[in-house]
């Protein structure tokens, strides 16, 4: 049975597609079987993964709202994992699940069908504690939180800690927080390495011990439509998503 992970944080732009996107064929690099589900009307890690947003015949809102089958919906990225999209369509899905019996838990009934076909589900999240979040989280054994090591990074992490353990106490009692992941980390910037300490001190071994570097790289692979991981294989970055993704399958052999 697979694994099922958010990568959720409501701040904006603090890398989740960017680590949605590598950990997933990092994970496939690994001999991994692996789903990505975008779930952010944003569609990054649709494109990111080199699938076409806007040709999409069937996405992740059809399933949600239950008017299409999740195995219908799924694509092959070039990567070697599965793609569930996304697109602008899905923003709508926030207004209509409101009015759907169990809205909560209509993306963790679409999953029954497909878990037992992968190893790791991993769910790219909006940068908001929404009702598509929530879904997420209702589906998923644990959170996987990226974070810059700033000033104010801390700050946002209460809310989406709360938010974890409401729906621990009430949905679904097997999520976990499983780790916050430093992300873009430059080790020149002093701060960045006294808030990355103070985060080790503060929450432990729920900290990753791989840190994924500022790399240029990275940030270029999206327009590609290729992870940066195979993009270029040797930048510090992809190493970075690599090393990550062997984290990842050592400790979910401890869930
Ligand atoms: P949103 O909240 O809008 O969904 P996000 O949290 O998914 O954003 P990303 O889209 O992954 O964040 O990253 C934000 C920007 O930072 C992008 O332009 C991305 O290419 C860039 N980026 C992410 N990680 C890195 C990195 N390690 N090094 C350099 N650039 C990065
Ligand atoms: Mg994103």
């Amino acid at each position: 049975m697979a694994k099922i992970f958010c990568i959720a944080n409501q701040k904006g732009g603090v890398g989740k597609t960017t680590t949605s996107v590598n950990l997933a064929a990092g994970l496939v690099l690994h001999g991994q079987r692996v789903l990505l589900i975008d779930l952010d009307p944003q569609g990054n890690a649709t494109m990111g993964s080199g699938v076409d947003k806007r040709s999409l015949r069937t996405s992740v809102y059809e399933v949600l709202v239950g008017i299409a089958d999740i195995k219908s919906a799924l694509v092959r990225a070039g990567a070697g994992y599965d793609v569930l999209g996304a697109n602008r369509e899905l923003a709508g899905a926030e207004v209509e699940l409101v009015q759907i019996a169990q809205r909560e838990t209509r993306l963790r009934s679409a999953l029954q069908q497909v878990e037992a076909d992968y190893d790791f589900v991993l769910i790219d999240c909006p940068p908001s504690l929404s009702l598509l979040t929530l879904n997420g989280l209702c589906a998923a054994h644990g959170v996987i939180i990226p974070m810059q090591c700033e000033y104010f990074a801390l700050e946002g992490l209460t809310d989406l800690v709360n938010t974890i353990k409401r729906v621990h106490a009430n949905l679904n009692p097997s999520l976990k927080i499983i780790g916050l992941l430093r992300v873009m980390f430059d080790s020149r910037i002093t701060l960045q390495q006294q808030v990355s300490e103070q985060l080790v001190a503060h929450f432990g071994d729920k900290v990753f011990t791989t840190i994924i570097p500022r790399n240029v790289r990275l940030a270029e692979a999206p327009s590609y439509g290729t992870p940066g991981v195979l993009y270029d294989r040797n930048a510090r970055g992809a190493i970075a998503y690599v090393d990550f993704g062997a984290e990842m399958v050592e400790r979910v052999k401890a869930l």
